[in-house]
């Protein structure tokens, strides 16, 4: 036996190597390894997944959830599939609530006369086409306006100037889009007659950001009509302020909430040679919001995991590749949620999901949502990826906001973590178009994911506790 001091220093000393991988078994083989490499080389060369995105801008544009833009982007993606033969390729429809802008314009009345960049959060009610026009009061986040008492703004629009925070992992999002989400419902209890808020974004251009407000549940009343100002615009609403008069503001907002709608998720298939009944799920949302044409939000994931699928399919894979490309997400996760309940017998079959929803920047951390016993495996997915530029993330991955309830249920997730330093100056804007994406960028997300997807359909492991 070792004294027990000499036994503390092996372990100091060997568990570094342990965390670095070197001192694992490796679950591929050298030609698994092999083959991975060939498919991130010949994914590197292609310009599939650009091309891909560059039709969905181009022929359908904007396809906002249940319009009919978003069921001619459906009647795209099943061609799309079928020309670059996946099997059993289908739409799986579902109902979906329709909200469509109207007129949107506001501008300051006194003391200082001049117009504001703005656009109407999804599902804003309408201000009439007289609009509202009344006094600012303003705030710098939302706790300051969740503190006041009930009625205590009666008449006023209310102005939220909170800023985002730019990271490149996106988690400054989290954190502002709370207001985007719940401003409308405070105003109703306020008595305000309106809102505006900073755009939930890191941009310095003057487009304002729209974005989904919370969903009503039966029996509650619709928020005050609310907007987003551009971030120059909240800049110059609150230099109005400071000068001590009190400000007032017309807006004018128009959108309208119709009769439920229909959306779909669109899915097309790679059939597993060996194991056809265990599904690695790649997904991507189909639908945009209507001001861009959707290209970082999310036409880069739809021509990221349909191209990685592609060049794959070529590998004859063992277990079934399943593209899905959601439909609604923008406006509630509708088509996730329908997902979830349509395939819900079938979930323990879902080995491994991912979904690509954070634009075009590369991928540079692959990070794992399994079970322990199986981080090993995982990780041996994504250290294949060196060689691209992707290190090892944590065991605590999101997968994607459409795989949020199949996640909830139990499926094992991956995020290939995009860099998303610039994402949140694009999102939900008009400027939101297919010239923002850099070919070599896609083509890098391309080849990652095709060596995911290859070596999740080749590893024997599944990726949940054995007793599950
Ligand atoms: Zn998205």
């Amino acid at each position: 036996m070792l004294p027990r001091s000499l036994l503390l220093t092996l372990i100091f000393v060997l568990s570094p190597a342990a965390l670095c991988g070197s001192a694992l078994a490796q679950p591929f083989s050298e030609n698994q390894l092999t083959t991975a490499q060939r498919l991130m080389d010949q994914a590197l060369e292609s310009d599939l997944g650009y091309e891909i995105v560059e039709s969905l801008t181009t022929e359908v544009g904007p396809r906002l959830a249940g319009t009919e833009a978003e069921s001619r982007a459906r009647d795209w993606a099943i061609a799309m599939l079928k020309a670059q033969g996946f099997e059993n390729v289908r739409n799986e429809p579902f109902p979906v609530p329709l909200w469509v802008r109207g007129v949107e314009t506001a501008a300051i009345t006194s003391p200082y006369p001049q117009p504001l960049a703005i656009t109407a959060l999804g599902g804003s009610s309408s201000t009439g086409p007289d609009g509202v026009e009344a006094e600012i009061v303003a705030f710098k986040d939302l706790a300051s306006v969740e503190a006041l008492p009930d009625g205590s703004l009666k008449g006023k629009i209310i102005f939220i100037d909170e800023p985002m925070t730019r990271t490149q992992d996106g988690s400054g999002y989290g954190v502002a889009v709370r207001k985007r989400r719940t401003t409308a419902y405070e105003g109703v209890r306020l008595g305000a007659v309106a809102a505006l808020i900073r755009s939930v974004g890191t941009s310095t251009h003057r487009f304002a950001h729209t974005g989904q407000m919370q969903r009503l549940t039966e029996g509650e009343r619709e928020g005050v009509p609310t907007a987003a100002l551009s971030a120059p615009d909240a800049d110059q609403l609150t230099r109005s302020l400071k000068r001590g008069q009190p400000v007032r503001v017309k807006m004018v907002l128009t959108p309208e909430t119709l009769p439920p709608s229909e959306s779909g998720n669109v899915i097309g298939e790679i059939v597993g040679s060996e194991k056809p009944e265990e599904i690695i799920l790649v997904g991507a949302h189909l639908d945009s919001w209507d001001l861009g044409t959707g290209a970082v939000d999310d036409g880069a994931g739809v021509g990221i995991v349909t191209a990685a699928a592609r060049l794959v399919a070529a590998e004859n894979p063992k277990r079934t590749i399943r593209v899905v490309l959601f439909g609604a997400e923008e406006v509630g996760l509708v088509g996730a949620k329908a997902y979830a309940e349509q395939h819900w017998d079938d979930l323990d079959n879902h080995m491994l999901a991912a979904e690509s929803d954070f634009g075009a920047g590369r991928i540079w951390r692959f990070e794992t949502r399994v079970h322990e016993s199986k981080l090993e495996t995982a990780q041996a997915i994504g250290n294949a990826m060196r060689g691209i530029g992707v290190g090892p993330g944590p065991n605590t991955a999101y997968g994607g906001p459409d795989l949020t309830y199949v996640r909830a249920a139990g499926v094992p997730v991956v995020t290939l973590k995009q860099d998303g330093l610039d994402y949140f100056d694009l999102h939900h804007t008009p400027n939101d178009t297919f010239d923002k994406i850099d070919p070599a960028d896609m083509a890098q997300n391309v080849a990652a994911y095709a060596a995911f997807i290859y070596l999740a359909s080749e590893v024997d492991a599944h990726f949940r506790g054995d007793e599950e």
